[in-house]
């Protein structure tokens, strides 16, 4: 796609700093990563809108300001080890990976795992970790983790994944809760747990034993 370079300014300036968002680092990773690479042919104009767009198996790719916005919660800097549930296409995986120093992501579609690692290879992405399995028992080979983030929503925070996060950390994740689905932040400082609303959201579901039953 040739004029993409443009789509991600128009796509930056309406959907991200319009909104809000206006950490450089963001940003600029966000400027670095050609979205269109990570959906389908067909749907290649459309992934510079906000849309989520399916990826397959039933699975989407979250709309930009929400991977945006999950991320700017985390405040990610280059020492931090990032644990992500849901690889799906890998883009949100992209973004993590140009922030922080190491990223575990774990998908349970075997399928889109593969591919995700196809693509993030071509990009060099070389602090990535690609685990096939379910994600809402977490990881323990690597914890604990210093930012834990889940795009699939749950009907409660996993507690294995509040396990694994350091004291000090910070997760971000949807929860559907009196069948209202929003994405919360929550954090743990001396073994406590805070969990606030940031927005409305609209996850496939996280499908797992700490998660929906499948
Ligand atoms: N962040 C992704 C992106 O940028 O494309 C979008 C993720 S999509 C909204 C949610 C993903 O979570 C799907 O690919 C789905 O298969 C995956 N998923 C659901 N339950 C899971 C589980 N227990 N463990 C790992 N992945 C899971």
């Amino acid at each position: 796609m040739a004029n993409y370079k443009n789509l991600i300014e128009k796509m930056i300036n309406s959907y991200i700093i319009s909104k809000g968002i206006c950490d450089a680092d963001i940003i600029g990773a966000i400027r670095s990563i050609p979205r269109h690479i990570f959906v389908e042919e067909s749907f290649s104009e459309l992934s510079y809108s906000d849309a989520p767009l399916p990826i397959g198996h039933k699975q989407t790719i979250s709309g930009i300001y929400t991977a945006a916005l999950m991320t700017s919660v985390l405040e990610l800097n280059k020492n931090h080890k990032v644990l992500e549930i849901g690889t799906g296409s890998g883009y949100q995986t992209a973004i993590l990976s140009n922030l922080a120093s190491e990223v575990y992501t774990i998908e349970r579609i075997r399928e889109l795992s593969l591919k995700s690692r196809t693509i993030l290879d071509g990009l060099n992405c070389k602090n990535i970790t690609f685990i096939i399995g379910d994600g809402s028992i977490g990881f323990k080979e690597y914890a604990p983790y210093d930012r834990i983030i889940i795009t699939a929503c749950s009907p409660e925070i996993p507690k294995p994944l509040l396990d694994q996060l350091k004291d000090g950390g910070v997760m971000v994740m949807p929860l559907e809760l009196d069948r209202k689905q929003n994405i919360y932040v929550i954090r743990k400082n001396s073994g406590k747990i805070e969990k606030k609303i940031i927005a409305p959201a609209n996850f496939v579901k996280l499908i797992g034993k700490s998660g929906f039953a499948g």
